[in-house]
């Protein structure tokens, strides 16, 4: 039996890597003694983990199984992070941290039933988040379109109309949901889950206000998945009428894990009306129509630029594009927003533009009545796209899998 700690040096570094890759074998302990500074090392400077096996993957790389029993999300984080400082070794190509009960380790590497199968080959296995009515996604295909500005102006659109409201910024890689509310410190942890830090009534839980800002994040596509899922799930988020999921451009991982456990309600789609940005917006409504969630409608966002000046109107990225692209797909536009400074001005300063006295900011308001007109429809219809399915989690053993 080993102990390491969070502070390596090289001899300890290199001993670990090589008894790890050679010995492959069940029984080392990953422990923490000291407390530094930070979320994890305050948290968990007491946590006890129990590496179960160790393979080694066709190119080299390192696949270490830690035993998931009783950690939480926090607790798994700063493993992970101490495994991998101890495990930078140069001969190493990669490192995957897989956490999973030690019962579902032993019993070998069976795949895990699922409940069915969507298109993409993923499995539905949908779960509500506890006390969250609705559960809306932004997505745009295209990164750099607006996204989060839109994501962040309508929670704050949506809880200046009274509603509890929740914002999860997903883009692990480039979360931006902390600046654009003017948040700083880390999440505090109570009982193991994460609480969400409060500003101008939206309740906000980002990867930026996990760590170190200037830091960058090195995950995996598998150990980003679930960490989505745990910052859904392991979150204070009390009884919230939305929650905004702001995704990160694309259609990979993170998107496809939220089509697989979250029973969203609908989605907006942000894009410029530009051909580029139009391609990739065609790719996010397809992948969320073939799941089965509704598109409520495209934010068409840097519309236009009204010089300050002379008040000159100039569609910077023209508009038959977009027509087009609206008729295409039979959706509707549901916000038209120019290019502004004062929306750069207003994320900037950490207050969105919707809280302020401004011609713009009526738009964005109109923008977050006509998703909450949607919500309420839905409520009377009683139409609920994917409604939550049976939950296997509690009978299916998914493999606790972090990274
Ligand atoms: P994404 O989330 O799609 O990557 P962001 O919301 O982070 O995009 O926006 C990218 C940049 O563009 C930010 O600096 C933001 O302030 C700015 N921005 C977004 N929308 C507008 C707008 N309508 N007018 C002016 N600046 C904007």
């Amino acid at each position: 039996m080993h102990n390491f700690t969070d502070t390596p040096d090289h001899t300890t570094s290199d001993a670990f890597a090589n008894l790890v890759a050679t010995s492959a074998r069940a029984g080392l302990i990953v422990a923490s003694q000291h407390e530094e500074s930070g979320l994890f090392d305050k948290e968990h400077k007491d946590t006890r983990a129990r590496v179960l096996e160790v393979r080694t993957g066709a190119s080299g790389g390192l696949q270490v199984h830690v035993d998931s029993s009783g950690l939480n999300l926090g607790q798994k984080l700063f493993i992970e992070r101490v495994l991998l400082r101890h495990l930078d070794h140069e001969n190493l190509t990669g490192v995957s941290i897989y956490f999973r009960k030690a019962s579902s380790a032993t019993a070998g590497a069976q795949p895990a039933p699922v409940a069915r199968k969507t298109p993409y080959g993923i499995a539905v296995n949908k779960k509500n988040i506890p006390g969250t009515k609705n559960i809306i996604a932004v997505a745009s295909g295209k990164g750099g379109v607006g996204k989060s500005t839109i994501s962040s102006n309508l929670a704050a659109g949506l809880a200046k109309q009274g509603l509890k409201v929740g914002l999860m910024d997903c883009d692990v890689y480039g979360p931006s949901a902390q600046l654009m509310f003017g948040l700083t410190g880390t999440l505090d942890v109570r009982n193991g889950k994460l609480v969400p830090q409060e500003r101008h009534g939206v309740k906000i839980v980002s990867f930026g206000l996990l760590s170190d800002a200037k830091s960058p994040v090195i995950w995996r596509g598998p150990m980003v998945s679930k960490a989505i899922e745990q910052l859904c799930y392991d979150v204070l988020w009390g009884d919230l009428d939305v929650l905004v999921l702001d995704l990160p451009p694309g259609t990979g991982d993170v998107q496809l894990t939220l089509a697989e456990r979250i029973p969203l309600s609908g989605s907006v789609i942000v894009t410029t009306p530009q051909d580029v940005a139009l391609i990739d917006a065609h790719k996010a409504i397809s992948m969320f129509e073939t799941l089965g969630v509704p598109v409520f409608g495209v934010v068409q966002n840097m519309a236009s630029h009204s010089c300050s000046a002379c008040g000159h109107i100039d569609d910077i990225f023209g508009g038959d594009a977009f027509e087009s692209f609206l008729n295409d797909r039979k959706i509707s536009c549901i916000a038209s927003i120019p290019i502004s400074r004062d929306i750069r001005l207003a994320s900037d300063s950490g207050t969105p533009l919707v809280l302020q006295e401004n011609s713009f900011a009526e738009l964005l308001s109109e923008l977050s009545k006509t998703v909450s007109d949607r919500l309420s429809q839905q409520e009377i219809t009683g139409h609920h796209s994917e409604a939550p399915r049976q939950s296997l989690s509690d009978n299916v053993s998914t493999g606790d899998l972090v990274t």
